[in-house]
């Protein structure tokens, strides 16, 4: 029976992060990755070509895959190590970061982000940084931000484009073959072998047609499965009691306007993270994932449920800014299941889309009505979605996420002048499922003796920089064990 030193289910930043400090640690070990998408270059979106999305079978080439969700996204690697306007100049994602604040303190955490940041650089990141020149603008913002009780963030942005990450993650994927690192594609972890409260292996499937059942052990397992996982990994935690907290769930929208609108964000900040508590609710409200000049897209999970999500490449440009808004949700009693309302409020959505995103002006929403797709024609704001059909999302947002969302635009409206023009766009569903946080010690060991848990899926990070130093970190760790 083959014994690896180390297997890791999922190929997403975190993973391939991973092997790659183990390689720098140890080139000897015998590491085993697992994916259940294709090699980076079997990876191709057809929308771009067919104009809508396909639905690709057996998993959705955005988010699965070598590099999951990092290889199709706009590649903005952002330098929360060198935040402004938040405590200790330190940001850590929507959820702060749990795993990396028990386990380090804030100048480990920095530094463990500024190595991580280097890796992509040495892989083709792009070595400009946004922003750096622009601190006087940008702490004027960040003062008349204030005034209308919204925080917002900056943090220079390593920009690489959706093309450009493509090209960098197909090096680290050469790296990883050329240092021996054995990766199987196309094949789920359907299963976790655990004896006497302790990981042994895994079982996997073939993802093609669910079959030929193959289980391969190890002694140390880490799941990196993203949020395309979230809910396999839900399914573990109840099966083997993995102990887990049900988090929050972030539902909203991608918002979309003039890259004229947004010209001195997008110069000064490139992204602009502006956070907001806003009445009645007081729930969070926040603005990520900005791109300047980009392009709407979708992300397809299981059961062909169709999110919204954007990004934008380096030398193709639309004249649209788009951004999502996202309001978090918790929920206790005595309903705790943050995912399954996450995919509900999907479900009705791309019901009503008849499976597709669905696309809203903001001033149909302030007028009660939906849109048409003759209105969009004329519209000034052009959607860059082709797909997204013409309607209305408030049949399926929930009031308050709306009184949130509607909220928090007339804020931001005071600061970025333009921001609540009734032309802009409203897509929905976005929807950030990373809501169960596992349990994990100082080491990202699960409670099940020798599983370790990183990543979005996790409930641990958001975004590249983080998931991809959860990688690192994690590797550090057990290089000192084996
Ligand atoms: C369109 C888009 C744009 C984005 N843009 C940005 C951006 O500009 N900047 C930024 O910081 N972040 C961005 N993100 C988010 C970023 O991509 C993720 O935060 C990051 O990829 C998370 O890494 P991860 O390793 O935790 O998980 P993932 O990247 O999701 O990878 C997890 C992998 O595990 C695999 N997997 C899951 N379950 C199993 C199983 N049971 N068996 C085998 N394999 C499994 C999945 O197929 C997937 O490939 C974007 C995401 C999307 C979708």
């Amino acid at each position: 029976m083959k014994k690896y030193d180390l297997i890791i289910v999922g190929m997403g930043p975190s993973g391939v992060f991973c092997a790659y400090e183990l390689i720098q640690k140890n080139k000897h070990k015998n590491i085993l990755l697992i994916e259940q998408g294709k090699s980076i270059e079997k990876r191709n979106c057809p929308i771009e070509k067919v104009g809508k999305c396909l639905k690709c079978k057996p998993f959705c080439n955005i988010t699965c895959g070598f590099s999951g969700a990092g290889a199709f996204s706009d590649g903005k690697v952002n330098s929360y190590h060198m935040a402004t306007g938040v405590k200790d100049n330190l940001y850590m994602g929507g959820n702060d970061g749990p795993s990396f604040r028990a386990a380090l303190s804030t100048d480990e955490i920095k530094a463990l982000f500024a190595y991580t940041d280097d890796i992509y650089v040495k892989f083709g990141g792009n070595k400009e940084l946004t922003g750096l020149e622009y601190a006087d603008e940008i702490k004027k913002m960040q003062d008349k931000a204030k005034k209308e009780n919204l925080d917002l963030i900056y943090f220079p942005i390593r920009h690489l484009g959706t093309e450009k990450a493509h090209l960098l993650y197909a090096k680290l994927q050469k790296y990883l073959e050329e240092n021996h690192v054995n990766m199987i594609f196309d094949t789920i972890v359907s299963d976790l072998i655990i004896e006497n409260g302790e990981v042994v292996g895994v079982k996997t499937l073939s993802s093609f047609d669910g079959k030929n059942e193959k289980t391969y052990y190890s002694s140390n397992v880490c799941l990196a499965v993203g949020r395309k996982g979230a809910d396999w990994l839900a399914k573990m935690c109840k099966k083997y009691n993995i102990e887990n907290n049900s988090g929050a769930v972030d539902i909203g929208v991608r918002y979309e306007l003039s890259d004229e609108v947004m010209k001195e964000v997008n110069k000064y900040f490139y992204e602009a993270k502006f956070v907001g508590y806003p009445s009645p609710y007081c729930d969070k409200v926040r603005a990520f994932c900005q791109n300047p000049s980009g392009f709407v897209a979708t992300e397809v999970y299981d059961n062909a449920l169709t999110l919204v999500n954007g990004h934008s490449y380096f030398d193709k440009k639309s004249t649209n800014t788009n951004l999502a808004i996202l309001v978090s949700h918790k929920f206790n009693h005595p309903f705790d299941k943050p995912i399954q309302y996450g995919i509900n409020v999907a479900d009705n959505l791309n019901q009503l889309g008849a499976g597709n995103i669905i696309v809203q002006r903001l001033g149909d929403i302030y007028r009660g009505k939906r849109t048409w797709s003759y209105e969009l024609e004329n519209n000034k704001v052009v959607p860059t979605l082709k797909s997204a059909v013409a309607g209305d999302i408030t049949f399926a947002l929930g009031y308050r996420t709306m009184t949130d969302i509607l909220q928090f635009i007339r804020s931001v409206d005071k600061v970025v002048e333009g921001f609540a023009n009734p032309e802009n766009l409203l897509y929905a569903p976005e929807i950030k499922f990373y809501s169960n946080e596992i349990v994990l010690d100082k080491t990202f060991q699960t409670s099940i003796k020798n599983l370790y848990a990183i990543g979005d899926g996790a409930g641990q990070t958001t975004g590249l920089i983080m998931s991809s130093a959860a990688g690192v970190q994690l590797a550090r760790f057990l290089s000192e064990k084996f």
